[in-house]
């Protein structure tokens, strides 16, 4: 094996590659991180839209999805869009986030959140994580913000940059929930408006309510690597209906109805999700329990076969939640940081695709000069975490 050098100076990649070989087997071919599944009725709803010729952004399939959604995660409101960023932009714009004002936000996040800010004109201000979810640590925001903010009139403002602090933007990090209580609660006591960026955690629950729930604001993903895919996609829950209809209006150009006049009310924007997209989410909400079910499933697995494992952890769903494990990720020791890059080769050389976590927002060039609080917990876990596949279908 061409890792054999590697494997004689660290048992750990040895007994790695040995945890991923009792779950997954020995592969012929890579397997991915995520791979999506159409093993229901996708084709044929596909198909329906083709031969009724209602393929684009009105539809009968747009409709139904926005209803399963509600069903699914229990909000008032879903509207769905083209893609999880433009459903955090348009969160963020229903928040009041204006040009200028700056969004709290996790360093460690996918670019989308952050990207989502920009879109609005405000400033990321980045804050750190905690070890049990990964998810935005609570207190030390709270200690954060005592230290660099303050409340005036219910306004919360940065007291070195002068700026509005408008919201806080939490996110559920591989389908593990955030803890959401503690989140909400900070949020309250600084008038931040809460905005969970759902998009990884379709199907995970805190103390029984699906994610999504507790802030004012959230947003879904159906991208291609997502637990469930319309191809491109998105959504914005609310349990507010007057933020529900905003959240309409402004994804459908703020067109106001009329038989036919073309009559826009405000600077909207053409987010909405096509009927053709929709139609594949119909599809994939039917069989999203099972799918859950079985990554589940996977994740017990993994967490078995890494038990024994000295130096190296499985992420567990956190008490009091039950995470749809969108990516199964372990963590390394200190002691075996340095042996995360060897790993990551041997890995993905023996077809398991593996990858670390993102590169943290404040070390990308254009996020580099935004506020941000102490990020230990978040370097730590950039240097430390690897993914491993965690396709539903690698359950049975
Ligand atoms: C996938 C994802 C998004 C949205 O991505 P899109 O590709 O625009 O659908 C947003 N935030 C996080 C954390 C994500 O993982």
């Amino acid at each position: 094996m061409a890792s054999s050098a590697v494997l004689q100076d660290a048992p750990v990649v040895a007994a790695v590659l040995d945890a991923v070989r009792q779950v997954l087997g020995e592969p012929a071919q890579m397997l991915a991180l995520h791979e999506p599944e159409f093993a229901g009725h996708e084709w044929d709803y596909v198909k329906e839209c083709l031969d009724t010729g209602w393929v684009s952004s009105v539809g009968s399939y747009v409709d139904r999805f926005e209803r399963d959604l509600c069903t699914f995660t229990g909000a008032a409101h879903a509207v769905a869009t083209s893609n999880g960023t433009s459903a955090l932009h348009i969160c963020l714009l229903l928040a009041g986030v204006k040009p200028g004002d700056e969004v709290l936000m996790p360093a460690l996040t996918f670019i989308a959140t952050a990207n989502a800010a920009s879109y609005a004109g405000a400033v990321p201000h980045f804050v750190d994580s905690e070890a049990i979810s990964l998810g935005v640590d609570a207190a030390k925001l709270d200690a954060h913000l005592r230290e660099a903010a303050r409340v005036v009139d219910g306004v919360c403002t940065n007291r070195h940059t002068g700026a509005i602090i408008r919201a806080l933007v939490v996110m559920h990090v591989f389908g593990h929930p955030a803890d959401l209580a503690a989140l909400d609660e900070v949020a309250r006591r600084w008038h931040l408006v809460l905005i969970e960026d759902a998009a990884e955690s379709l199907g995970s629950s805190y103390h029984g309510r699906h994610t999504g729930n507790v802030g004012s604001l959230s947003a879904l993903s159906f991208n291609g690597n997502k637990v469930v895919t319309t191809g491109g996609g998105g959504a914005v829950l609310t349990n507010d209906p007057a933020l529900g209809r905003r959240a309409k209006h402004l994804t459908t150009t703020a067109r106001t109805p009329h038989r036919w006049n073309f009559l826009h009310d405000e600077v909207g924007y053409n987010y909405r999700l096509p009927n053709l997209n929709a139609a594949l989410g119909c599809a994939q909400l039917e069989r999203l329990p099972s799918m859950v079910a079985r990554k589940r499933r996977l994740a017990a697995r993994y967490a078995a076969a890494f038990a024994p494992v000295d130096g190296v952890g499985f992420l567990r769903e956190p008490a009091g939640t039950s995470s749809n494990y969108w990516l199964n990720a372990i963590v390394l020791d200190a002691r075996q940081e340095a042996r995360r890059d060897d790993l990551l080769t041997a890995l993905n050389d023996a077809n398991y695709m593996s990858r670390p976590a993102w590169t943290l927002m404040h070390k990308l060039p254009m996020y580099a000069a935004c506020p941000r609080s102490d990020l230990t917990l978040a370097e730590q876990v950039e240097a430390r975490i690897i993914n491993l596949p965690s396709s539903s279908k690698l359950a049975d």
